[in-house]
């Protein structure tokens, strides 16, 4: 198989709130899916769910390729996760936050990841000394350093300028079309939005719309 695809991903939280109401999608390998829709809609809930770090209703299936990610646990899935507020291990200098979960190969090369995302002022901070943006940066550096097949990636760019946005879109494009690491990323910045790449709509738990955004989107006359 050469998808990532989910079926049926359904999920009630033990209030009673349900998030998530049987999604269904699926993804050429490779492809970055963006995921909008109104606050509350289960965007979190859904890369939650991928990522193990939520139990979604048993009949859900999960699979990148040939395999099942549901039936694995989560530090298995081989999954690169940026939740909305990261969070960095207390106490450890910046450097130390980035070789840990590193690949030996993008560690030779890390000097050109603290380049791209200007962290060589704050290698030897700790995270009480650093800004949420900051903070962010280091999050998205650890991203690029390991060796991940599917990343999840929820709004990683809420807490950088806009300069450093860019900077990011660009480099997560290069990275990726070297890796062709499979992303879902939840946003809603109109910019991360590409012509060429799919954008699914989440609504009340379902996914209402999913394709190139020329097919989703009205142009009046
Ligand atoms: P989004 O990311 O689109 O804003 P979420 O996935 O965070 O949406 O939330 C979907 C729904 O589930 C919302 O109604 C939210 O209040 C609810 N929800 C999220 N997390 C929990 C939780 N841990 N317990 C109960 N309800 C939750
Ligand atoms: P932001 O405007 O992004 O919220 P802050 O006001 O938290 O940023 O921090 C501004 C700058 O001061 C950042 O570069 C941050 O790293 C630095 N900084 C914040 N707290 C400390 C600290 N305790 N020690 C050293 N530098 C700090």
């Amino acid at each position: 198989m050469t998808d990532f695809c989910i079926q049926n991903l359904s999920k009630t939280y033990a209030t009673g709130q349900v998030a998530l109401d049987g999604v269904s999608l699926s993804l050429p390998l490779g492809q970055h899916l963006r995921i909008i829709g109104p606050s509350g809609a289960g965007k979190s809930t859904l890369l939650r769910c991928i990522a193990g770090l939520e139990s979604p209703e048993p009949q859900a299936v999960i699979q990148l390729g040939a395999t099942a990610l549901h039936a694995l646990p989560p530090h298995q899935r081989g999954i690169g996760w940026v939740p909305q507020r990261p969070l960095l291990m207390p106490d450890r200098p910046v450097i130390e936050q980035l070789r840990w979960g590193a690949s030996e190969s993008r560690w030779l090369r890390r000097q050109t990841i603290v380049e791209w995302l200007d962290l060589g002022p704050l290698l030897h901070r700790r995270p009480h000394q650093l800004s949420g943006g900051e903070i962010q940066r280091i999050v998205l550096a650890r991203l690029f350093l390991r060796e991940c097949l599917l990343w999840l990636l929820d709004e990683p760019t809420s807490f950088l300028d806009p300069p450093r946005q860019r900077n990011f879109r660009e480099q997560l494009h290069l990275l990726q079309a070297e890796s062709g690491v499979t992303i879902l990323e939840v946003t809603h910045d109109w910019n991360a939005i590409r012509s060429d790449s799919p954008v699914a709509v989440l609504l009340s738990g379902r996914l209402c719309q999913m394709g190139l955004p020329r097919d989703l989107l009205h142009h009046p006359a």
